[in-house]
């Protein structure tokens, strides 16, 4: 979808821009990327300000098409301007994450930069010159433990240096290392998630800004469908299959069954979860009446 690459466009632009100031010699990296950062913030804010209120309404008339289609009737008003503008603050507390994840990494990657002395771009002719002694140094047990973030950049940066030596001019070989530099910051995880059982997981900038979006998209369509059936008083909905099975298997008791919103229902379960049940949830949810099912039914049976 496109909305999703626009979201994740932002980030990967700001990347290359960050790598790009990162490894140059130039003064004020962090001041300069802190602003780089803070305007990316306020394009992602103003994404969400977009698309949010977007997708919830295409949801809640393609809800209730499909009601009036089975001959249900609006029976109430809910404000759904409310709805609408928590989860775009929800989404913009999730920006703020992504912009102070981004700048502690890069605050981080700027001190030990500066504590090795100039950790990467400063010593590349001092690694060209004598490499096994500045491996030696820089690569020390103590500075080892604190340049985990950078210590594959610096591997891939050391192969290649080894790698261009022969053939290469030191211009040249300084030149290609800074370009592998910016195309591999890429590669790094920013974003650190406590995930629901105490476990830390990192995330790409790209993985995490397109999960973030796409799961977010989900989440307001099926709020939307939500909201039409409890304005509508429709009780039941199916869960869709989707194009795909979710992959950690947690979707499979919801795939294609039908459920009651309030538990009122005596054939069909309540439905006592909120979807996308959890990131990349491929599932959404379209309203369904008794009569509605069995035309399904029959429909299939013919
Ligand atoms: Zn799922």
């Amino acid at each position: 979808m496109e909305e999703i690459k626009e979201f994740s466009l932002i980030y990967l632009k700001l990347q290359k821009n960050i790598a790009k100031i990162l490894f140059s010699n130039k003064p004020g990296k962090s001041q300069k990327i802190l602003l780089m950062s803070i305007t990316a913030k306020q394009k992602a804010d103003k994404w969400a300000e977009k698309y949010v209120p977007i997708k919830f309404n295409k949801a809640a008339k393609k809800a209730q098409k499909k009601l009036t289609r089975l001959r249900e009737k609006k029976k109430r008003n809910i404000n759904k301007e409310k709805i609408i503008k928590s989860r775009i603050n929800i989404i913009k507390d999730r920006v703020t994450f992504i912009h102070n994840s981004i700048m502690f990494f890069v605050n981080e990657y700027i001190a030990i930069n500066e504590k090795t002395n100039g950790f990467v771009v400063a010593n590349i002719q001092n690694f060209y010159r004598e490499p096994v002694k500045f491996r030696k140094t820089v690569l020390g047990a103590e500075v080892k433990k604190e340049v985990r973030a950078g210590l594959t950049i610096f591997d891939r940066y050391t192969k290649t240096g080894f790698l261009y030596r022969a053939t290469l001019s030191r211009g040249e070989i300084q030149r290609n290392i800074k370009k592998l530099l910016i195309r591999k910051f890429g590669d790094i995880d920013f974003i650190a998630i406590t995930t629901r059982s105490g476990k830390i997981r990192r995330y790409q900038l790209k993985t995490y800004t397109e999960m973030l979006a796409r799961t977010e998209m989900s989440y307001i369509q099926n709020r939307a469908i939500k909201v039409t059936c409890q304005e509508w008083e429709n009780d039941l909905v199916i869960i869709l299959p989707g194009f795909s099975k979710c992959t950690s298997g947690i979707c499979d008791n919801y795939a294609g069954q039908i459920f009651s919103l309030s538990g009122r229902s005596k054939t069909y379960p309540v439905l006592d979860v909120e979807f996308p049940l959890h990131p990349n949830c491929v599932h959404g949810m379209s309203p369904t009446t008794q009569e509605g099912i069995a035309a399904d039914k029959e429909r299939e049976a013919a």
